[in-house]
């Protein structure tokens, strides 16, 4: 096996080369690759995705991405900016599932918005389609209206649509990640409303008799918004389009309350996947050694988990991670009177000794 490593910009560096030493300490044999991407490639010949990056994210069974951003380049053209390597990447790769977990470690639970009592050992799992939906639809556009009540006025118009096989597909992940966790699926949707979700809904209940082994639920957007803050833990793996998907996500991984924490992954029809943290390139916290490597690392534990299939490695990585957070070390981010204060390095460091 092998994977592409594109550390990028800013923190980027700083927590990819722990999540690198995790991956190495757990000897599973997997080659890594590094190339430049965002600014740094940018710097180095012009664009913000070389071409042999792109190869070699193509050549490999899962990529490792820390992330883009420097301000630097903020006003160099829109085609050239940092950030759209990982639009180029996505489209270049087809990855059109986003999975975005928000867990939220009991040790952490007081970072939470909310009290901690509903949020202490969340574990859920957000999965949105990528491609598709309102975002893409055709046809959109602002024109004058011709008649009715609104005549001579403009009007704004998009098309919701997805098709049996853009559902199939994401809801098939959604199954088979739910197979891999707490075998639980909700599928999200506006059936009372919308066409789109009324097709949306027939197809996963359809194809949920091919997994009798997952516990299938479908609910309305709205209530979906209001139970994940009600009681998120009622929740497993929640599978949605890419609209619905874009809001409930951010909702969800503000339940957690520490973006140095969460990982993330897109993935395309083969199980090949980018693994990355939520968050961006910090540019005020680059070099001073204090970025959180969690996301990142726990990026990796993703990467094990969906894309080679190493299942054991996976739960061993969360399970260190969860050790050295309850041993008290914590970096600056997540940091709380009568805990450790400690520095990237140091985190992976203890990361490696708890594996
Ligand atoms: P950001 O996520 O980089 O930072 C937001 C805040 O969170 C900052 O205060 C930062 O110090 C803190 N933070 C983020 N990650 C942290 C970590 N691991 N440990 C400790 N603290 C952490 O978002 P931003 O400041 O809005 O964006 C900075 C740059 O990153 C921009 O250029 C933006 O476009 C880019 N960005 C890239 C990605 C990506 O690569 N996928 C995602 C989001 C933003």
């Amino acid at each position: 096996m092998k994977i592409a490593v594109l550390p990028g910009d800013g923190i980027g560096k700083e927590i990819i080369v722990e999540a690198q030493r995790v991956l190495l300490a757990l000897d599973l044999g997997i080659a890594m690759e590094e190339a430049p991407v965002g600014g740094t490639a940018y710097e180095a010949c012009g664009e913000p995705l070389p071409k042999s990056t792109l190869d070699l994210c193509k050549s490999a069974d899962a990529i490792l991405f820390g992330a883009v951003g420097d301000p630097r380049f903020d006003a160099i053209p829109r085609d050239k900016r940092p950030e759209q390597a990982i639009l180029g990447l996505r489209k270049e790769l087809g990855l059109f599932a986003n999975l975005r977990p928000a867990t939220v470690f009991p040790e952490l639970a007081d970072a939470s918005s909310l009290r901690p009592e509903v949020v202490a050992g969340l574990d859920i799992l957000i999965l949105r389609e990528l491609t598709g939906d309102i975002y893409f639809g055709q046809p959109r556009g602002i024109h004058k209206v011709e008649s009715g009540p609104f005549a001579g006025h403009r009007e704004g118009f998009d098309t919701m649509r997805y098709s049996e096989p853009e559902v199939r597909r994401i809801a098939q992940v959604g199954f088979e990640a739910a197979r891999k966790r707490g075998r639980k699926l909700c599928s999200v949707d506006k059936a009372n409303v919308l066409e789109t979700s009324q097709l949306w809904r027939e197809v996963v209940t359809q194809m949920g008799k091919d997994y009798p082994d997952v516990e299938l639920s479908h609910m309305y957007v709205d209530n979906a918004a209001m139970q994940l803050v009600r009681n998120p833990k009622q929740f497993d793996v929640i599978v949605t389009g890419n609209m619905f998907g874009d809001i409930l996500s951010d909702e969800a991984s503000m339940l957690t309350g520490s973006i140095g924490m969460l990982p993330s992954a897109s993935m395309d029809e083969r199980g090949k996947g980018l693994y990355e943290p939520i968050h961006g390139s910090a540019p005020d916290i680059a070099g001073k050694g204090v970025a959180n490597p969690l996301a990142t690392i726990l990026s990796v534990a993703m990467m094990l988990r969906y894309s080679l299939d190493r299942l054991a490695a996976a739960d061993r990585v969360e399970a260190a991670v969860k050790k050295v957070l309850a041993t008290g070390l914590r970096t600056p981010d997540i940091f709380q009177p009568g805990t450790r204060k400690v520095g990237t390095r140091e985190m992976g460091e203890a990361v490696i000794a708890a594996l």
